[in-house]
C-alpha cells in the first residue's frame, strides 16, 4: 500500500509543485525528455537528433551518468528506473523543502490523495464535498 501512495504523491507533486524543482533538477528533467522522445519516435534521423541533443545537454551539465548511446536505446529499463529513481528523489526533496507550500489534498472520507490541490471531489470513492 505504501509504494502505491508514494506512486500517488509522486504524481501529484509533479504535476503541481514541479515550478519548485531547482535548476539542475529541471535540467535534468529536459535531458530526460529528449531521451524519451527520442525513444518513441520511429523516424531514425529525428531519433539521433533527440538523442544528440540529450547527451549534449548532458555534457554541458556534468551529467556524465545521463549520457545515452543510440545502442542503449534500445533496451530502456535502465533508463526508466533511473527516470524513476530521479521523480522520486525530486519530488521528496520538494516535500521536505517546501513543507509550508505544499497542501496535500486528501479525501476526506477515504483519506486518499485526490487529483489536486483544490479538488473537492475524489475519484478514488466518489466523495464529493462541494
Ligand atoms: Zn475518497
Amino acid at each position: 500500500m505504501r509504494f502505491y501512495e508514494d506512486q500517488v504523491l509522486t504524481r501529484y507533486i509533479w504535476d503541481h509543485y514541479s515550478y519548485l524543482m531547482t535548476e539542475q533538477e529541471r535540467e535534468r528533467q529536459s535531458i530526460y525528455f529528449w531521451i524519451q522522445s527520442a525513444y518513441t519516435t520511429d523516424h531514425l534521423r529525428m531519433k539521433a537528433f533527440m538523442l544528440e541533443r540529450a547527451n549534449k545537454m548532458a555534457e554541458q551539465q556534468g551529467f556524465e551518468d545521463m549520457a545515452v548511446t543510440l545502442d542503449q536505446l534500445e533496451c530502456l529499463d535502465e533508463f526508466i528506473k533511473k527516470h524513476h529513481q530521479f521523480r522520486n528523489t525530486t519530488c521528496d526533496r520538494i516535500v521536505h523543502d517546501f513543507v509550508d507550500k505544499i497542501f496535500i489534498n486528501r479525501c476526506p472520507a477515504c483519506d486518499e490523495i485526490v487529483l489536486t490541490p483544490k479538488a473537492q471531489q475524489c475519484l478514488w470513492c466518489g466523495h464529493d464535498w462541494h
